[in-house]
């Protein structure tokens, strides 16, 4: 089950792999990664509307899913259809579901939907916090900002190998241009 953490940066690697339209803040489409890496997750609202936990990890962790948000946030962005950008917001996306399915033993997503409504897993490895109504008060703030710091420890150097190659090849202007 990985946090936030986990999904903003593995968002905003691939972003920074991709080159960035000059004509728009830099910071905005960070901003942008980080908030589409994490948008699948949104389905909790749901879960709280209709008090049912299956609306969980359901549709909104699905390949189609991907392209539907990628497609759109491309055409928002552009004001037309875009390919490259289309495709860059759709892999953002899908970085969740991703780890998601790789990083959840129990609980998997339903990567095809809406052809299959079975919750797939790779089950590669168990979170140390699985269950949340195990921990209270200080302890699950605690277990959270753990988990947080192994996240940040495991997935920032992909961002920062990503940062800096984007610096190297920026500088010999080949991306950026
Ligand atoms: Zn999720």
């Amino acid at each position: 089950m990985p946090f936030p953490v986990a999904h903003s940066l593995a968002g905003i690697s691939i972003t920074l792999t991709a080159k960035i339209d000059r004509r728009r803040s830099f910071y905005s489409e960070i901003l942008l990664a980080a908030f589409l890496s994490n948008l699948p997750d949104f389905d909790f609202l749901l879960v709280l509307v209709t008090g049912s936990l299956a609306c969980h990890r359901s549709f909104s962790h699905s390949l189609l899913a991907a392209l539907l948000v990628g497609s759109l946030t491309a055409f928002i962005r552009n004001g037309s259809f875009h390919k490259k950008d289309s495709l860059v917001y759709t892999l953002v996306y899908f970085s969740h579901i991703f780890l998601d399915f790789i990083l959840s033993t129990r609980n998997g997503v339903q990567m095809f939907w809406p052809l299959s409504k079975l919750k797939i897993t790779a089950g590669v490895i168990t979170y140390p916090l699985y269950n949340w109504l195990d921990y209270d008060g200080f302890t699950l703030i605690e277990r959270l900002a753990f988990i947080s710091l192994l996240e940040i420890f495991f997935f920032s150097p992909v961002l920062f190998v990503v940062f800096i190659a984007r610096r190297y090849l920026s500088d010999s202007n080949v991306v950026d241009q």
